[in-house]
């Protein structure tokens, strides 16, 4: 194992980056059969493909089911498309009063400075935005929305998501961090990324130098296996913790991938023990297109989650949630523990699977 100090001399992470896969063409350097490599061809064409070298390593290419190679390598499955798939699951486009920006609850906004990322995941539920969008950053296309951030006091939380913000230069992360921290009424800046995972080297000193302020800063990683979770991670999140920020970590429940109590077990404790990296949501699968091959039903889900919470403490438990098609939302999935209620009686089943009362004794 790599101990941490030589983790922090890792190569420059635009080594990475260039060592990795950036272009169609550069799938004919990995180790896939000519089948594997005509489909992944032909899935890069509708969804980018992009991996740094450091993600790529951790693929074991003797084994087709691989975690991570199901994550980030294109296959058939993703041209497979299901009537009632969406191309924006989760309504972006409708509560965007301006490009770039997304404003769906009062109080917090989704700012997307970059529709570029540093790993092309094969499960994005964005990816037909950064596909039809492809635009990187520039001062000038971020305006209007942060015009509009300024002019709505009930503001208070800007979430950077994408693309992901942290595959931008440290000058442009400067930049935006400096103009939302001059509007009085944001309290807490959300940084939504993949680079912890899939390019850790990126996170530099450099980096949360230019992110440190009178903001609270809260960066929510998105690990979705322990195989994930590698000496150079752990050096990316004590970076992170060191400066300062909270750190949430949300999965997406995938088939293939983490739909196994044991393997969510595992993501869930390394997480937290290794990275301190709170669990936070579980997503259930949303319904981008050509995703039909990863998701699980909610009912599986439910096992699941049900499993999890015997297993794990409460702070290593993540809430499986729906982000609801339309704009509604994140909804909790449960499983609901309340059998049935009569009057202030209620009936709930315990952890142990026995159903106990609780009579509400309420004081006038
Ligand atoms: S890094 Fe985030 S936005 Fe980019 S492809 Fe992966 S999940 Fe989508």
């Amino acid at each position: 194992m790599t101990d941490l100090k030589d983790a922090t001399r890792a190569p420059d992470w635009q080594d990475d980056v260039r060592q990795g896969v950036r272009h169609v063409r550069d799938l004919d350097c990995l180790p896939l059969s000519p089948a594997e490599r005509a489909a992944a061809q032909a899935a890069a064409a509708l969804h980018k493909v992009r991996a740094p070298k450091a993600y790529l390593d951790l693929i074991d290419w003797n084994d087709p089911a691989d975690p991570i190679r199901a994550q980030v390598i294109p296959s058939l499955g993703e041209l497979e498309e299901v009537e009632g798939e969406l191309g924006d699951p989760i309504a972006d486009h409708e509560f965007s009063p301006v490009p770039r920006l997304t404003h769906r609850h009062a109080d917090r906004v989704l700012l997307f400075p970059t529709y570029q990322c540093a790993v092309y995941c094969r499960f994005c539920f964005r990816k037909e935005s950064l596909t039809s969008i492809g635009r990187g950053y520039t001062r000038e296309a971020l305006e209007p929305a942060l015009a509009y951030i300024a002019d709505h006091p009930e503001i208070r939380e800007v979430i950077l998501t994408g693309g992901d913000p942290l595959s931008l230069p440290d000058k442009a992360l400067a930049e935006i961090f400096a103009r939302i921290e001059a509007i009085p009424h944001v309290r807490l800046l959300r940084i939504h990324t993949r680079v912890p995972v899939a390019l850790p080297s990126r996170i530099t000193s450099g980096l949360v130098a230019v992110l440190q302020g009178r903001l609270m800063v809260t960066v929510v990683t998105h690990f979705n296996h322990a195989r994930e979770i590698t000496p150079a991670t752990e050096v990316a999140c004590r970076i992170m913790r060191q400066a300062g920020f909270v750190l949430l970590n949300q999965s997406v429940l995938l088939k293939g991938v983490n739909d196994n109590v044991e393997v969510l077990e595992e993501l869930c404790r390394e997480l937290m023990y290794r990275l301190g990296v709170k669990p936070y949501y579980l997503h259930h699968g949303d319904l981008a297109r050509g995703m039909a091959h990863r998701r699980t039903t909610i009912a599986q889900g439910q096992a699941l989650v049900e499993a999890l919470r015997a297993r794990l403490s409460g702070i290593c438990n993540p809430v499986y949630v729906l982000d609801l098609p339309e704009g509604g939302g994140k909804v909790s999935l449960g499983p609901c523990p309340i059998e049935g209620r009569e009057g202030d009686t209620w009936r709930i089943r315990g952890q142990d699977g026995v159903v106990r009362t609780y009579r509400e004794i309420v004081g006038e």
